[in-house]
């Protein structure tokens, strides 16, 4: 079967991987749609994120949705062709971090996606049944890929616990900024203010929960007068987004990091604003248990996850999906690969 494997810097080629035979407690799954994430685009822009690098070539794609083609489905309750959202992430269960409810911050986890674990990007693929979540009939494969990213926002909201009517500045006006958005929107915070240098970008987060949305983080300061955010959350992929986060909270304030920066490094820090801020850190890796919240919020329609998918490829095109979202080209927003065919 055909999959997409980055080689190297900017090097996507299709080659061919066996198809999978189902294995113990494993099923069989025809990947549906997958979405290029920020994080997919380090090994794409830079060969890898800290140590996990690009040692071989690999499939990327961990956000993803599928059907359970697998003959042993009914075993496990799920019925053949159904559409399934599918958790990545496949902690180890039994170290201390899992015990204590942080299977996110498992050190042996197995990733889907991230070297040396190939990905979705690809026709078929396995994944335990615990992996899987049935989903609404309403929603499209579209919606279903979008879960993955929506659960990530929804864990960095669990994490930022934002207040009515706090001030709350999101950094980054990409898919992971623009369901922030939506999100602290729900929680009656606000106003929610919004930073990103691509102007098309900032017209999207006016769209998606901002009541502005600013090129710099100056102007956070001067629109918060001097004062600065309650509740920062940075969303950037840049290394100066941490400095920027602590140039836009306000004294007492406190900060929730989910952007990668670019080439794993956070630079321009000034240790004294920070400290005299008192600022409150947390760092947001991956997410907690939170499809079944993810499946709600959109079955329910309470986020809008579909406008912000501006590009859709057909597996094939994978190169030229990775190549739109990384140079930000003909107004891209989010790209989703379909590796069976356009969606219904
Ligand atoms: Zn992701
Ligand atoms: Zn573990």
């Amino acid at each position: 079967m055909q999959a997409a494997f980055i080689h190297a810097i900017r090097d996507i080629r299709m080659g061919t991987l066996p198809v999978p035979s189902p294995a113990n407690d494993r099923l069989r799954l025809a990947v549906a749609g997958v979405g290029i994430c920020g994080s997919d685009l380090h090994y794409y822009l830079e060969g890898g994120i800290g140590a996990a690098r690009i040692a071989e070539p690999f499939v990327p794609g961990h956000e993803f949705s599928a059907r359970v083609i697998d003959d042993n489905a009914a075993a496990y309750g799920f019925s053949k062709g159904q559409l399934v959202a599918v958790d990545p992430a496949e902690p180890c269960g039994a170290c201390e971090h899992c015990h204590d409810a942080h299977p996110n911050l498992c050190p042996n986890v197995r990733f889907t996606g991230a070297p040396p674990y190939n990905g979705a990007l690809t026709e078929q693929i396995l994944a335990r049944p615990e992996a899987l979540f049935a989903l609404p009939d309403s929603m499209t494969a579209t919606e279903a890929v979008m879960l993955e990213p929506l659960g990530v926002a929804i864990h960095a909201l669990d994490l930022a616990r934002p207040e009515i009517l706090d001030s709350v500045a999101i950094l980054g006006a990409g898919p992971i900024g623009l369901l922030i958005a939506q999100l602290v929107r729900l929680t009656g915070a606000g106003p929610i203010l919004m930073v990103d240098p691509l102007a098309y970008r900032r017209e999207v987060a006016l769209h998606h929960g901002a009541e502005a949305a600013f090129a710099s983080v100056a102007d956070i300061t001067e629109r918060t007068k001097g004062r600065g955010a309650d509740l920062v959350i940075e969303a950037t992929n840049s290394p100066l987004g941490f400095a920027h986060a602590v140039d836009a909270a306000r004294i007492g304030g406190r900060i929730v990091l989910v952007g990668i920066p670019e080439h794993d490094t956070y630079s321009g820090l000034v240790a004294s604003a920070m400290r005299r801020k008192g600022l409150t850190i947390r760092m947001s890796r991956r997410m907690g248990d939170v499809y079944p919240r993810a499946i709600r919020l959109v079955a329910e329609r309470k986020v809008d996850v579909t406008t912000m998918v501006t590009h859709r490829f057909d597996l094939a095109d994978t190169g030229k999906a990775f190549a739109t979202v990384a140079d930000y080209a003909d107004g891209a927003v989010k790209a989703l690969v379909y590796p069976n065919g356009p969606e219904a």
